[in-house]
């Protein structure tokens, strides 16, 4: 099983600097490329990518077109696409 991101005290982006590649940001919210093949904090399985965004509204325009899961924090939304 690969190694799952910890957000059990909340996500922190420089615990993982290492295997995730950072895409785009804008605002509080961060778009990220799993490098390092780390599992999905809600399903286990390896993730592609990973938007997390502090803010308490998020829209999409263009929605995944893959599986993907959900996971929160006390602090953070993220969706995980599989
Ligand atoms: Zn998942």
């Amino acid at each position: 099983m690969p190694e799952c991101l910890d957000i059990s005290e909340g996500f922190d982006v420089h615990e993982y600097r290492a295997g995730l590649k950072l895409r785009t940001q804008d605002g509080n919210s961060m778009h990220l490329e799993n490098r390092e093949g780390y599992g999905c904090p809600a399903c286990g399985r390896r993730f592609d990518r990973l938007f997390v965004s502090s803010d308490d509204r998020v829209s999409f325009n263009d929605p995944p077109n893959a599986p993907f899961c959900l996971a929160r924090t006390a602090e953070q939304l993220l969706l995980l696409t599989h």
